[in-house]
């Protein structure tokens, strides 16, 4: 997903993206709010292999890529080769749009759904990570979860019956998985669109239970936040 996380007025409601971050450690997305958002260079990578003919070269999608990411390693090359010999046999899933935005008004959710095929009306998500052995990964189900709750919504506008699970391509693996979110993924959904508000606010959110902190970047302006003890106060 790659819509802007840190527009939080130029949009009604909490981008899924925004939840994400969120759902990982919500001090995480406090940070990521004071810095600007980039969308990655796997995404795009990942999301030209996803999108691309039976056909299509290294060279000729490198060039697609280049074209969106003036300036682009050419290091991240291999990482596109890696992605289409892994795809090569892959069912990757077929579309008639990409980049669609979908919205929530119940819930106050946006994000950017990958991929719709009308003629099955079926939908995907296109992930730059490796897949996990089995299912999903748990950020993941979140995103799927979000994202249906905005299908749905629209679907009943329309008055046609919405999917209950999306596909998720893991372009790095060349693996495809149909997921259906579970009711704890939806209640996780309502809990997180909760906290990005909180946080939209100003409020400075606890650190959760088991917090990723090994793999975050903003490890120094967490440890800043940190409140001081009154012990602090007695020492010399
Ligand atoms: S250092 Fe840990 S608690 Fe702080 S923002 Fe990062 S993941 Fe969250």
């Amino acid at each position: 997903m790659t819509e802007s996380r840190n527009t939080p007025n130029t949009r009604r409601g909490a981008a899924i993206s925004s939840l994400v971050s969120a759902f990982h450690c919500p001090r995480q997305y406090y940070f990521s709010t004071k810095h600007e958002q980039r969308t990655s260079e796997r995404y795009t990578i990942c999301k030209q292999v996803s999108c691309a003919d039976a056909h299509a070269t290294v060279e000729r999608l490198w060039e697609m890529v280049c074209l969106i990411h003036p300036g682009i390693s050419e290091e991240k090359k291999e990482f596109l080769n890696t992605c289409l010999v892994a795809m090569k046999h892959a069912p990757a899933r077929p579309w008639s749009e990409i980049d669609i935005l979908v919205r929530s008004e119940r819930t106050g959710i946006y994000g950017l759904l990958d991929k719709y095929y009308a003629p099955t009306g079926e939908y995907a998500l296109t992930r730059c990570t490796t897949a996990p052995p089995h299912g999903c990964w748990p950020e993941d189900a979140v995103r799927t979860a979000a994202l249906l709750l905005c299908i749905e919504e629209c679907m009943s506008k329309r008055g046609d019956a919405s999917p209950k699970g999306l596909y998720i391509e893991y372009i790095p693996s060349g693996v495809i998985r149909y997921y259906e979110p579970s009711l704890k993924d939806r209640r996780r959904v309502i809990h997180l669109v909760r906290t990005v508000k909180e946080v939209e606010k100003g409020f400075f959110p606890p650190k959760p239970l088991n917090p990723p902190c090994s793999r975050c970047q903003y490890t120094q302006s967490c440890a800043q936040h940190e409140p001081r003890r009154l012990s602090f106060l007695f020492k010399q």
